[in-house]
């Protein structure tokens, strides 16, 4: 549906969108980098639209430990929905069905969705996830704040890039209980694969951090493409720098869209498990077997 934006302004005849770090100044009738946003007029005046507002691609009850957060109620699962667009063009993305297209989707209004939410009771709550929850901004917000005004207790957590600017990100963080955010390479990783840029997403896990919200980290380790000891320790002290203890996930890269890399070998990613794990205190290894998990993370 389509849904007057949240955070914008006219600029130059045009609508310049302050949501994420793109800034894109939009012309009428066009949609930004993230594809889900559209300059268009009401009455006299031009306004943003955001068109994938309640737009459901994606919904299922997962184990949580699956978004991944292990230090976060860890034996329940969470009811997750995601929706279409993403503000990155990661060439390795996992979901690009509907990260990078406008997938087939069903209008599920406000109330709706938090009645589903809160009436699972194999659910602690609601995880905006699959594709990217900040540019389904207004949605999230929306649905978030229903759910805290209705129960308090029910769990809003987000599985995000996050690159979305500050004030956007202080006006959701009251509803939001936990993040996974993902931390994908060094500067030039961001630049090249992404198409984005690193410091943003560093402000966000330092924003969040210091605000109550629970914090998780995933990194996925491709091979020659972010897991250098030099990326590896900047990474590192920069997680470190933020809380120690924070948790790390370290994922296994398998080809997927436009990477036809080989999946990370074992010993890629054992070298890199020792090497963050004398950095932070909580390094876990993603995407393997429970074998070549021991494998990996005996000391
Ligand atoms: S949310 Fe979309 S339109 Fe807005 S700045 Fe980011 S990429 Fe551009």
């Amino acid at each position: 549906m389509k849904k007057e934006a949240m955070f914008f302004h006219p600029e130059e005849g045009k609508i310049r969108c302050v949501l994420c770090p793109h800034y894109c100044l939009i012309a009428k009738g066009n949609v930004g980098f993230c594809g889900v946003r559209q300059c268009g007029q009401s009455g006299d005046e031009l306004k943003l639209f955001t068109l994938n507002y309640g737009e459901i691609t994606s919904i299922s009850l997962d184990p949580i430990i699956k978004k991944p957060l292990y230090h976060f109620h860890p034996r329940d699962n969470i009811l997750s929905v995601g929706s279409f667009g993403c503000n990155f063009k990661c060439s390795f993305c996992q979901n690009y069905s509907i990260s990078q297209h406008r997938a087939e989707s069903r209008y599920v209004p406000t109330g709706e969705m938090a009645d589903i939410s809160l009436r699972n009771t194999d659910s602690i709550g609601l995880a905006f996830t699959y594709n990217e929850p900040s540019i389904w901004y207004e949605y999230v917000y929306d649905v978030a704040g229903e759910i805290k005004r209705r129960d308090g207790e029910h769990k809003i957590v987000l599985v995000t890039n996050g690159y979305i600017n500050e004030e956007p990100l202080k006006k959701l963080l009251p509803y939001v209980d936990a993040m996974n955010i993902d931390l994908k390479g060094d500067g030039e990783f961001y630049k090249s694969i992404c198409l984005g840029k690193l410091e943003p997403v560093m402000n966000t896990i330092r924003a969040a951090n210091g605000e109550g919200c629970h914090i998780e980290v995933t990194t996925l380790l491709i091979p020659g493409e972010n897991n250098s000891h030099e990326t590896l320790d900047r990474l590192g002290d920069f997680l470190a720098s933020v809380d120690r203890d924070i948790v790390l996930h370290v994922s296994r890269f398998f080809p997927r869209y436009r990477m036809k890399k080989p999946a990370t070998g074992m010993e890629d990613l054992k070298k890199a498990y020792q090497q963050l794990r004398k950095k932070l205190t909580n390094v876990y290894v993603g995407n393997v077997s429970e074998e070549e998990k021991s494998y990996i993370m005996k000391q």
